[in-house]
């Protein structure tokens, strides 16, 4: 059997149920006009930590024994996955170690230490700092989660789709930004239960192609990670939601980094909400298949808001013509 299944989301919200609301959906008539679709907006980055990474966090933490939980966690992560795993370790008081790139967003190590969470700031990417996660791992007996490879976590980031597709049963299209590919593989996975004629659309960076790359070549590469799009940056394909894409995804687009910060402003023009980049790349793919998408029902997730320093500054500047 598959390591992620429609049961599997499903138990996930019931561990989810008592922990987190359902996040809101809307659509606002300005940005349908502008995309020329009838746009329903999943705003993920009103989550708790910011991000839908905290579904995954709290799932995981909650199928965990006693003994594990005091024991405790490391992982490595550019930010958000960092935050989820904090929250999740305070909310089951669990000893939390993050290892992440010497230039995470420095918001994101704020609040992950204001969490409770031991944050190290190692690598230059997110491979250098899995290196160090992985010997902590090994030195302390921690348990290494993965942010791509654990069923749990996609499980738990699955239950964003399951609220999308209950609230608007008769969707054309959702369109999921992706860096490990947990969000997108766990779309395919309760798309298919609940909505199998629902495209499922991905989007990375074209400057951080890696999991976009991985899926076209059908195996997991590697490729620089250049975008400012942190959530995006992951310099890599994982396997199991490679796989998991490969058995449903419809489409996978690739999108500049400038169309994202268009779409950042769009975002707080049209739909009055702070999305970081990887938050906006869903519009930003959108506006990019305008033609192809016209007339249809599109949800997008915005599925964080943890805009960096720079990202902020940018909202304030005049619109570049897409
Ligand atoms: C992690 C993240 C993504 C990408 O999700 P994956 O499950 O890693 O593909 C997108 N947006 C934000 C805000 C993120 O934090």
């Amino acid at each position: 059997m598959e390591a992620v299944t429609i049961n599997h989301v499903m138990q996930a919200r019931r561990s989810l149920a008592p922990r987190l609301p359902v996040t809101p959906m809307w659509s606002y008539p300005a940005l349908n006009a502008e995309t020329g679709a009838s746009v329903q907006v999943k705003h993920e980055n009103v989550q708790p930590v910011g991000a839908f990474k905290v579904r995954g966090g709290l799932h995981l933490l909650a199928g965990m024994t006693d003994a594990e939980r005091a024991r405790g966690v490391v992982t490595y992560s550019t930010g958000n996955h960092a935050q989820s795993l904090a929250y999740a370790s305070a909310a089951f008081d669990a000893p939390c170690v993050l290892v992440m790139p010497a230039g995470a967003n420095p918001a994101k190590v704020r609040a992950a230490r204001a969490l409770g969470a031991e944050v190290l700031l190692h690598g230059a990417d997110l491979a250098g700092a899995q290196q160090e996660a992985e010997r902590i791992a090994a030195s302390r007996e921690l348990r290494l989660v993965s942010p791509g490879e654990t069923p749990e976590l996609i499980a738990g980031v699955g239950t964003a789709y399951l609220e999308i597709l209950e609230a608007v049963p008769d969707l054309d299209a959702m369109i999921v930004p992706v860096g490990s590919g947990t969000g997108a593989a766990a779309a395919v996975v309760v798309a298919r239960a609940l909505a199998p004629g629902c495209r499922v659309i991905a989007v990375q960076s074209s400057a951080s192609p890696a999991a976009h790359d991985s899926w076209r070549a059908g195996r997991c590469l590697r490729r620089p990670d250049r975008t400012s799009a942190e959530g995006l940056a992951t310099g890599r394909g994982f396997e199991l939601p490679q796989r998991l894409m490969r058995s449903g995804l419809a489409d996978f687009r690739l999108v500049s980094d400038e169309a994202i910060g268009a779409a950042q402003r769009l975002l707080a023009s049209h739909a009055h909400t702070l999305a970081e980049g990887a938050g906006a790349a869903a519009l930003a793919a959108l506006l990019a298949m305008r033609a192809e998408l016209a007339g249809q029902t599109v949800a997008i997730v915005c599925s964080g808001g943890n805009a960096n320093p720079a990202e902020l500054a940018a909202l304030g500047a005049p619109a570049t013509p897409a």
